[in-house]
């Protein structure tokens, strides 16, 4: 679904990124791993256009994203984002906060979009808090509102930096858990993440970034049972 190659990216002369060459297959959860500063979340940016590479191509489908001739809101529609921080509209409710891309980008009208919504809402278990205010929310409950607004745009990949990062201890489950079901479901996932033991389970590929280096791929059982660079077994022992 999406290829990536010689993908370079640097902030003045910082190089984050050296030379990242990857392939998302359809259906497939990849998940990316590494330290603090390996490039994690700049590789999702990249690929979600928050971030101009440098150098090297992504292409969707096909299509090179980086052209000039893609339309960014509707390619967004098809590539969302999950942030750590939500980024839900504060002072929308729940179901506004579901509805708005919906008519705004896919021209869905109102009805339409409030269904969606809520058939989202629901597969999270937040049905029930459509019309609260997002400030009442818990993370955990943000977060899951947040995943059910990525889906009413039926994405085509849903990338995820660190989803469960900024909740409490006792609300990464239930996130974690919505995650899983969409595993399962089939849809095409890029998920950063600390959570190893949700990235063991979860993961058809798992990518190690070291330095902006993609340092060692390959299946969850290659990368966590049978590591071969010492970086990776080195990263793993703090973790596992
Ligand atoms: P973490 O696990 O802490 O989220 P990460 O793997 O996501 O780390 P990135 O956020 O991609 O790492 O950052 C990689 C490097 O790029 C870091 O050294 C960071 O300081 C630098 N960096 C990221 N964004 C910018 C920016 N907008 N301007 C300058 N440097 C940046
Ligand atoms: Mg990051």
């Amino acid at each position: 679904v999406i290829e990536i190659q010689h993908l370079k990216k640097s902030y003045g002369n910082l190089d984050v990124l050296h030379d990242v060459n990857l392939s998302i297959d359809e259906g497939q959860v990849m998940t990316i791993i590494g330290s603090s500063g390996s490039g994690k979340s700049t590789l999702l940016r990249c690929i979600n256009l928050l971030e101009i590479p440098t150098g090297g191509t992504i292409a969707y489908r096909g299509k090179k994203i980086l052209d000039g001739n893609m339309n960014i809101n509707s390619y967004r529609s098809k590539v969302g984002m999950v942030f750590q921080s939500f980024n839900l509209f504060a002072n929308k409710t729940v179901l506004e906060n579901c509805m708005i891309a919906q008519i705004k980008v896919l021209k869905r009208n109102k009805e339409e979009a409030r269904q969606i919504a809520l058939k989202h809402l629901s597969a999270v278990g937040m049905e029930k808090f459509a019309q609260a205010s997002v400030t009442t929310l818990s993370g955990g409950q943000k977060q899951r509102v947040a995943i059910a607004r990525s889906l009413c745009m039926d994405p085509d990949v849903l990338l995820f930096d660190e989803p469960t990062s900024a909740l409490d201890p006792e609300m990464v489950g239930d996130v974690l858990e919505v995650m899983n079901s969409l595993a399962k479901e089939g849809l095409t996932m890029v998920v950063v993440t600390h959570e190893m033991q949700f990235a063991k389970e979860v993961s058809d590929v798992v990518c190690f970034m070291d330095k902006g280096y993609v340092c060692e791929i390959g299946t969850s059982d290659q990368i966590f049972n049978h590591p071969k660079e010492e970086r990776t077994k080195q990263f793993l022992s703090r973790y596992m």
